[in-house]
């Protein structure tokens, strides 16, 4: 049986981790820019489904949908696409593609289709899938989120408990490379419960890379709260990177608290104060946009801005209320004319990157800038 992977730029990650999956049950996924026989699998995600959806409706062959937005609709998507495969992939779509080739029946956890849609009963250990195979990928270290911040699909996708690629496992991927950069939602937090750092865990980390290694940038980002004296200093005594990425959001306490972010502003201020002490730049990503900011909030926001691009930069970008959040089917609320007049002068200096006007951007593409 003939199984193709469609090309889509956001889902690359997902392509290595899933054709190294599938590779390990005998199955090669194949690269294609238009559906192929005998089956063909997709990734989406809530800004690329439309484009899509036609596409895979009218495929001469059979269609598997995954990725956030399949994740968050299954039934939705089941309408166009013959499988439904949601949440994690590496266990899933292997067994699905082993009953399509045998031809059989039957539910298949983690799968819909037009006809059923059975729940996943199972999660993924990391360590029983390599990161990547033929086609490199960043090394996914961790995953899981023990936070629920209201606009994000993670912990929808992957759960609160987080889980974690052993040394061994990390370094047999990493290491084939000059360069190791991996996929985690707060790096700091590998080999912890996501709330309590264990730093001995990362330096241990450290020690095993053999090449340049790059912790804390895109797409490893950390959380402000967990940056600190013990974190800098790894970062500066093994690491290549000049820079490190956190989140702030907002500028608003009373924003934060909505959001569920569970850090302060303070917190934010923390940590760009103590990279700038290590000589390391912050790169810090702000949300504007979000639906309960008053004008006040989104003023302390740009505030908080313009302050951390002094001396760093910053990642602004317009809410999106994706499926599967909290804040789904919510609405972005305008932006004041001084966020629009300021973000623009700062990206003219080249201190903001992002979009404060397109939401895709913030969600499923990076600028080439992004990795120091
Ligand atoms: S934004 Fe980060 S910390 Fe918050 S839920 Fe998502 S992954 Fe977790």
């Amino acid at each position: 049986m003939q199984v193709h992977w469609r090309s889509i730029h956001a889902a690359q990650n997902s392509y290595a981790a899933l054709s190294a999956a599938c590779e390990q049950e005998g199955y090669l996924l194949l690269p294609t820019d238009r559906p192929l026989p005998d089956v063909t699998c997709y990734s989406i995600n809530s800004i690329n489904a439309s484009q899509y959806r036609d596409e895979i409706a009218t495929a001469g062959c059979i269609t598997i949908v995954g990725g956030p937005h399949a994740t968050a609709y299954p039934r939705e998507t089941a309408e166009y696409a013959d499988f439904v495969v949601t949440g994690e992939g590496e266990f899933t779509l292997p067994r699905l593609l082993a009953q399509i080739e045998a031809g059989r029946d039957g539910k298949i956890p983690g799968v819909a289709t037009g006809n059923y849609y059975e729940p996943a009963d199972t999660c993924v250990r990391l360590n029983a899938y390599p990161a990547f195979s033929r086609r490199q990928g960043y090394v996914e270290i961790s995953r899981g989120c023990p936070f629920s911040c209201g606009y994000c699909q993670t912990p929808q996708i992957f759960g609160n408990c987080m889980r974690h690629r052993s040394l061994d496992a990390i370094a047999s991927c990493a290491n084939r490379y000059e360069h190791a950069r991996f996929v985690s939602p707060n790096a700091f937090a590998y080999g912890s419960d996501g709330m309590h750092p264990r730093w001995e865990k990362i330096e241990h980390l450290f020690r095993k890379l053999k090449n340049r290694i790059y912790f804390g940038t895109f797409p490893s980002e950390v959380r402000p709260e967990f940056v600190c004296e013990e974190s800098l200093s790894l970062i500066t005594r093994y690491c290549t990177n000049t820079k490190l990425h956190f989140g702030a959001q907002s500028g608003s306490n009373a924003v934060l608290e909505r959001l569920g972010r569970g850090h302060t502003v303070d917190d934010v201020i923390h940590a760009v104060e103590l990279c700038h002490e290590f000589s390391i730049t912050p790169v810090v990503d702000f949300i504007v946009g979000l639906p309960f900011e008053t004008d006040e909030d989104q003023k302390k926001t740009l505030d908080l801005l313009q302050w951390v691009a002094r001396s760093g930069k910053v990642h602004v970008h317009r809410f999106l209320p994706l499926p599967g959040t909290r804040l789904a089917g919510t609405n972005a609320r305008a932006l004041l004319p001084e966020t629009e007049k300021i973000c623009g002068k700062l990206a003219y200096s080249g201190k903001l990157t992002g979009s404060w006007n397109d939401p895709e951007i913030r969600f499923f593409r990076r600028p080439s800038n992004d990795i120091p």
